[in-house]
């Protein structure tokens, strides 16, 4: 059989039974997917939940609890046979089998955790799929990629990926760049002609491939090959769907983690041994003593959920961004943003609203001002005067050279296409000419579509006087490509006409306007059959401009004040004119003068990448700039140990994006192929959508940091405290014998995995403070536990720690049991963390903060106090735990006075600006 490549379009379609004029039909396309299955490559599937189940048992965390599982056990066998001793032998045994229970706890909060985190990001991911346009059923709808069946009419643009392997039914200047099948970097252009040869992959200029992308021109292929049953497909293994590389942060912190775990081997031993030498003589008691201390101490000194919570807290601020219209495509970028230090923005559509008005024309004769608001067609084209225009060559060109169309339905304007042609089609009907009357005596021939690059666009034109080209474009870079201007219908080439017409030009610019010219020229036949676009676009007339207003985006001012605030500055980076540019930087506040400076794409053209360097940092306007011009200033305020975020719409922008900290694509006018090199997509385009995005990734650094400093406040507090009862608690004082713990291995566990790790989880929810942009951006290398956070677990944690260990002497001085006094010294720990969690999430203290902001830790506050006091009046812990009921005045006691060392610290802070507390 012959190849698709080999078969003219007609057989294909008949082939494949597709009828070109309606597409397939709803049944047709049901069938297909039977037969061949979905459009997608297989990908890695999630690991199933036995898998994740387990995976929380390879944390460190719970190798160090098996470890004091093993212990506690020996210690119970021996006093079982060696001693004899049942009481002791039952309580290490109760020890054990708690302990088991709360790794298996552990796991299933994991496990819960992991399985909404995969959710969360599964939900980003289907996001982010893609849509292709379809024919079906005699209509163009938009699809899911996923959902393309071999017989589909597929319509692809510039900018598009091609999603399937299709045969070309039609090209209209269709270049793609399919480099990954071929190797061949050069775009590649397509035609729909048979090729009667056998050839390779390259040479099928009729044929595009599934993940090819569109660099040129346009084109409707029918579909062929899907799935596996690509050219990609036989080439791709499994893709892994989004891979999550660890972000910087959590590597830190899984380093950070394994330090403590070493750490806490060291202390185990030391314990141990210390514990030994101190005893003299081994008693039961002594030896069950010594062991429980090392293990409450082993068990005290891992911040256990810290990677767990980690990645938990970078999904939540994902979400909580795609819900603000930013979608977020790895954890990384999370953290990127909240230290990002300069945006570089696209104007149109971003910092404005894309919708554009044509509201001043001169035609070669008068300068007129244009009535009539949005894209209404009702309004007068008039000068001072009161001359109203005429249909003109300008106007002509501007709708005829316009990929545009409007509609009129119920009285209202529909309009399709790009918001600059539609301006200038409702500025032709406002002149009494439209694009349908025109093409009853006009055929457009041959289209070039407008590139950011060239900044023109052409068609030629064919009538019954012959071939013309009509070029429009940024006015003065279409005058490089004219020889006269049009005055009056006579072509002058006179250095006062020039003179004019840049003074317009000026004056338009100067008013915020986008400015768009028309040039023309007569084409001979063969010219307009064969000429290539650079031959054509030349010896053009220039024959007018139009000044286009397009009005900034409301909130984008408050946007640009919050970010210089935040000390982030705001670049704008546009391919309108200078004026233009300088005009609305300076509404929008990027600017603050109406003299900003603006540096031009050719400006940077000429400067090397030192100069550019030099100019990079004090620069905030970039006007006529071409998508190369954004790589450069990326990597030139990268230079400066900048984190730069970068935003793009077009093709030619995806290495920009590529090379920014953070690539920013647009969700709705974006292209394909940057969406898919960006790291940020802003699903409603708006420039007030980064803003929000940069705080959520600040707030969500904030949230991990002031966790961080809770878990391990939390941690120094327990260790400290029974390091000085190992230290210090050598002899019996009342009811309490000596080398007895401060606190039972279990009550540790409790606090680390119950009364303390419950709010801290709440704070991964927290709100910003309301300084959070205030600040400058964080220096991305700068470490989690800087600026003082250090001494600030240490000091608040030897705080708590110290008066742990006080309450534990105070009780066992008053002639409490045993049980009793470990159990004051357990509610004076938990408890004073239930207090101290309120300042660990200030970046101050906690009276800078409203205590009732976040209702997620008023619930754990609650639950850690309720449950904490619970475990002391239910004997079944008593048994368990080794805690004991207190007698009732006790508790008010232990509620509050932990409450001293946060207040007392906080209030020295507040009143002498100490900050290293
Ligand atoms: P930006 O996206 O920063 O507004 P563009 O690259 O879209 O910049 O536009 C740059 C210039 O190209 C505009 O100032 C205008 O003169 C011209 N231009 C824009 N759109 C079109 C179009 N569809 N056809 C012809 N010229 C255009
Ligand atoms: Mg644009």
């Amino acid at each position: 059989m012959k190849q698709f490549y080999e078969q003219t379009k007609d057989e294909v379609l008949k082939q494949l039974s597709v009828n070109e004029n309606t597409g397939l039909t709803d049944e047709q396309v049901k069938q297909s997917r039977e037969k061949y299955g979905e459009n997608k490559l297989p990908e890695k599937e999630n690991d199933p939940y036995w898998k994740i189940f387990l995976r929380s048992f390879k944390e460190p965390i719970v190798i160090v609890l098996l470890g004091a599982v093993i212990l506690s056990l020996a210690s119970s066998v021996y006093a079982f046979q060696a001693q004899g001793d049942a009481e002791h032998g039952m309580e290490s045994l109760y020890e054990a089998i708690s302990i088991l229970i709360l790794i298996i706890i552990n796991a299933l909060l994991g496990f819960w955790q992991e399985v909404n985190a995969q959710k969360s990001l599964n939900a980003l991911r289907q996001m982010n799929d893609r849509f292709v346009s379809a024919f079906r059923n005699s209509e163009w709808r938009q699809i899911p990629t996923n959902q393309v069946v071999v017989g589909d009419l597929l319509q692809v643009k510039i900018g598009d990926f091609v999603e399937a392997d299709v045969r070309w039914i039609t090209t209209d200047e269709l270049q793609v760049n399919e480099s990954h099948l071929t190797g061949e970097s050069d775009a590649v252009s397509k035609n729909t002609k048979v090729i009667d040869k056998d050839v390779g992959i390259a040479d099928r200029v009729n044929m595009g491939y599934s993940g090819s992308t569109v660099v040129n021109g346009q084109g409707v292929g029918i579909v062929v090959g899907i799935g596996t049953n690509t050219e990609l497909g036989n080439i791709a293994d499994l893709i892994s769907s989004v891979e999550e590389k660890p972000s910087p942060l959590q590597n830190t912190i899984s380093r950070l983690t394994r330090i403590l775990m070493y750490f806490s081997g060291v202390i185990v031993i030391l314990t141990l041994v210390i514990g030994i030498l101190r005893a003299g003589e081994l008693s039961v008691e002594s030896i069950t003593n010594i062991l429980s201390t090392s293990i409450a101490l082993a068990v005290s000194s891992i911040p256990d959920a810290l990677p767990a919570v980690l990645s938990i807290v970078l999904t939540i601020g994902a979400a909580q961004m795609a819900k603000n219209k930013g979608l977020i495509k790895s954890l990384k970028s999370v953290e990127t943003l909240g230290s990002t230090s300069y945006i570089c923005s696209d104007k149109t559509g971003t910092l404005t609203q894309n919708k554009m008005t044509a509201t001043r024309l001169y035609d070669g004769q008068y300068t007129y001002n244009v009535s009539g608001s949005g894209y209404s067609t009702t309004g007068k084209i008039e000068t001072e005067d009161g001359i109203e225009a005429k249909p003109s060559t300008f106007l002509e060109g501007a709708v005829l050279c316009n990929e545009s169309v409007i509609r009129e339905e119920d009285g209202q304007v529909v309009p399709f296409g790009n918001p600059t042609d539609i301006a200038l089609n409702v500025l032709g009907k406002k002149a009494g000419l439209t694009k349908d009357e025109l093409l009853k005596t006009n055929t457009i021939t041959r289209t070039f579509p407008f590139t950011s690059q060239r900044k023109m666009m052409s068609v030629v034109v064919k009538n019954d006087d012959g071939y013309r080209i009509y070029t429009k474009g940024a006015p003065d870079v279409l005058l490089s490509n004219c020889s006269n201007i049009l005055l009056n219908n006579v072509q002058v080439t006179t250095q006062e006409a020039l003179s004019k017409f840049l003074g317009i030009i000026d004056n338009f610019a100067n008013d915020a306007l986008r400015t768009i010219s028309v040039g023309y020229r007569e084409l001979t036949e063969d010219e307009a059959k064969n000429g290539t676009l650079e031959s054509l676009e030349t010896n053009l007339s220039l024959v007018g401009v139009a000044g286009i207003m397009d009005p900034p985006r409301p909130g984008v001012n408050e946007s640009v004040n919050t970010l210089h605030d935040a000390g982030v500055s705001v670049v704008m980076i546009t391919g309108d004119h200078a004026n233009t540019a300088r005009a609305i930087a300076y509404n929008l506040g990027i600017v603050d003068s109406k003299n900003a400076k603006v540096v031009s794409g050719s400006d940077i053209e000429k400067m090397t990448d030192d100069e550019l360097y030099q100019t990079v940092v004090n620069t905030n306007v970039y006007a006529r700039v071409a998508p190369e011009h954004k790589q450069r200033i990326v990597k030139q305020l990268q230079k400066h140990k900048q984190v730069v975020a970068m935003t793009g719409d077009g093709i030619n922008d995806a290495p920009a994006l590529r090379a920014a900290d953070i690539g920013i694509a647009m969700g709705i006018n974006g292209t394909d192929v940057t969406k898919d090199s960006a790291d940020l997509i802003l699903l409603d385009d708006q420039f007030t959508t980064i803003e929000k995005a940069v705080q959520s990734g600040r707030t969500v650094y904030a949230n991990i940091k002031n966790f961080m400093r809770h878990e391990l406040i939390t941690n120094v507090a327990e260790i400290l405290s029974l390091f000085l009862g190992l230290l210090f608690f050598n002899s019996r004082v009342g009811n309490v014998p000596a080398e007895t713990p401060t606190l039972t291995a279990l009550m540790v566990l409790w606090i680390n995995m119950i009364s303390d790790s419950v709010p801290s989880f709440a704070l991964g929810y927290d709100v910003a403070e309301a300084d959070i942009m205030k600040e400058k951006p964080r220096d991305p290398n700068e470490s989690i536990l800087a600026n003082y956070t250090w001494s600030r677990v240490l000091i608040r944690g030897s705080a708590m720690g110290l008066l742990v260990y006080l309450s534990f002497i105070w009780s066992a001085r008053s002639g409490m049991s045993v049980n009793e006094t470990q159990t004051v010294a357990f509610l004076t720990l938990a408890f004073g963390q239930l207090w101290q969690v309120f300042d660990a999430r200030s970046s101050y203290t906690l009276f800078r903060r409203n205590p009732f902001e976040n209702h997620r830790l008023l619930l754990a506050v609650a639950f850690a106090a309720v449950t904490s006091i619970l475990v002391t009046l239910i004997p079944l812990f008593h048994v368990v735990m080794g805690t004991a009921t207190l007698p009732g005045w006790i508790y008010p006691v232990v509620i509050f006075v932990p409450a001293l060392p946060t207040l007392i610290l906080s209030a020295l802070k507040e009143l002498f600006k100490i900050k290293i507390w």
